[in-house]
């Protein structure tokens, strides 16, 4: 008996000791049985307080337990641990958080008609955190990504794939509204981007898309139609701002130069900086209590604006030096040929503006939130000087500054984002029994937000700066991804694409 008890002893410290031996990093990308998280300080996604420490049990794609550890009986060495997994992930001084989700991207394998491997935007999210994307220009490229990305083929996050209802052959009578519905629900999509939109097409597009299940994120523009239609019409989501604003303006309609285009992106950009402005703070509560009522949620990408307010700043984000991709850092150049770079002739009145813009953007923000309002967050890179990854973390330090706990950021990109893909109760907490998409942070993104980029922080340790900082490690659907790893992959394919896209 005492034989067969020593020889199982053995072979359990034969089995840790490979455990041990084996680099964590070989794990990166490897769907395994079982992940042990320890001693992490658990930040839920739900908005209560962080806490800890505990042990993380993730067994297949789910998260099956989360421990507490009593700290007496852990000094006294008769604490009740999980046991091993076939990966162990230290995480004392680190947070554990839900993995972000990124309720606003576009999974781009080209810029400016040049191609960009895809590989690049997929690997920047898994990197800074980013465990799903709904992916708002969905093609039928989104749908293969989709697929190859559940069966944990590639390194990418959950993808969830709207159509735009005006892509292609876009519909100009009610009846066409409806059937281009259809036709988007039968080609496999999950939901429906709309952008502007005359206001009898919106009503039948809208009644279409309900009884068919979809839901609809609105670029709501300055159209015909506006935020009180997003209202009555029972919207999913407002991506972006315009239209809320636009609904609270006394005269209906913001007052433009009389030599406005909006066609002119120029003309766009410079007179957006001054919408804010001109709504009526009395008549923006009633918009905001109508779009609470009817459950219509913003995500107000508050990130991809930035460079109006400050267009130095955004132009010379240090993480470009090694992250910035050059068929991306071409699309950014200011060419009215491409979306979003519409800076040639930007003026510090413009700048003067936008500033104000914000102020005001931010305090309603707030304002909408503690009314009861659902606020996301989503991040339109790939537009503006703004990185796949990056763009949502910036988007983070922005609700920050609007005001939010960081509790609070956090639960926006978590459990209210998962709300409003109607994944609450699977994905945005960690919580036994969710889908095992977390990650673990170097650092207490509580006190700063910027430990979560893959850039991480200087910090002063012994009188000398060092780095610390970032994401050690993405768990998507229990896929463990070492987030160093997929960074320095990122830098290797930017640097090589430099190279070739610099010879003569
Ligand atoms: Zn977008």
């Amino acid at each position: 008996m005492i034989r067969f008890i020593v020889a199982i002893l053995l072979c359990v410290s034969f089995v840790s000791s490979i455990v041990a031996q084996t680099n964590p990093v070989s794990f990166s990308g490897k769907r395994l049985k079982r992940i042990v998280v320890r001693n992490a300080i658990v930040v839920d996604g739900s908005g209560k307080p962080a806490a800890g420490p505990y042990d993380i049990v993730i067994e297949n794609d789910q998260i099956t337990q989360i421990v507490g550890i009593d700290p007496v009986a852990a000094q006294e060495g008769r604490a009740r641990r999980p046991a091993p997994g076939d990966l162990e992930i230290e995480a004392a001084g680190k947070y554990v958080l839900p993995g972000l989700i990124n309720l606003h991207g576009h999974t781009h394998d080209g810029r400016g008609g040049q191609p960009m491997p895809v590989e690049y935007c997929m690997k920047l999210w898994l990197a800074c955190g980013i465990t799903t994307v709904r992916d708002v220009l969905g093609s039928d490229k989104t749908l293969k990504w989709r697929a190859e990305s559940a069966a944990g083929q590639v390194a990418s996050p959950r993808l969830f794939a709207y159509a735009s209802f005006q892509g292609g052959n876009w519909p100009r009578t009610p009846d066409g509204a409806r059937a281009r519905v259809r036709d988007i629900k039968a080609a496999g999509y999950d939901g429906i981007k709309l952008f502007g939109i005359d206001r009898d097409l919106m009503a039948a597009m809208m009644d279409e898309a309900k009884k068919q299940g979809m839901r609809v994120a609105h670029h709501t523009g300055v159209e015909e139609t506006n935020a009180w239609d997003d209202i009555k019409f029972g919207m999913t989501s407002i991506e972006h701002w315009y239209g809320i604003p636009d609904a609270a303006i006394e005269s209906g309609r913001q007052n433009f130069p009389s030599t406005y285009n909006y066609n002119d992106e120029v003309d766009r950009f410079r007179y957006a900086g001054r919408l804010w402005r001109e709504a009526n703070w009395e008549r923006l509560m009633k918009v905001f209590d109508g779009m609470i009522e009817a459950g219509v949620a913003w995500n107000p990408t508050l990130d991809i604006y930035e460079a109006s307010r400050d267009l130095d700043k955004a132009q010379t984000n240090p993480a470009f030096r090694e992250y910035l991709h050059p068929v991306l850092e071409e699309y950014f150049k200011p060419n009215p040929a491409n979306h979003g770079s519409y800076f040639i002739g930007w003026t510090s009145t413009d700048e003067a503006f936008w500033k104000e813009n914000y102020r005001i953007w931010m305090k309603a923000l707030y304002e909408f939130e503690k009314r009861g309002g659902l606020i996301g967050v989503g991040e339109d890179a790939g537009f503006i000087y703004q990185m796949y990854g990056f763009g949502l973390l910036r988007e983070l330090e922005l609700h920050q500054e609007a005001g939010f706990h960081t509790l609070k950021v956090i639960q926006h990109a978590t459990v209210n984002n998962a709300k409003i893909l109607g994944q609450e109760s699977t994905l945005g907490r960690v919580r036994a029994g969710y889908k095992a998409d977390l990650i673990v942070v170097n650092g207490n993104p509580l006190e700063n937000l910027k430990v979560l980029y893959p850039t991480g922080i200087e910090q002063i340790r012994n009188g000398k700066a060092v780095r610390s900082g970032g994401i050690e490690w993405t768990i998507k659907d229990g896929i463990p991804y070492h987030a160093p790893t997929l960074a320095h992959e990122v830098r290797t394919l930017v640097t090589k694409a430099r190279v070739v896209t610099v010879k003569p």
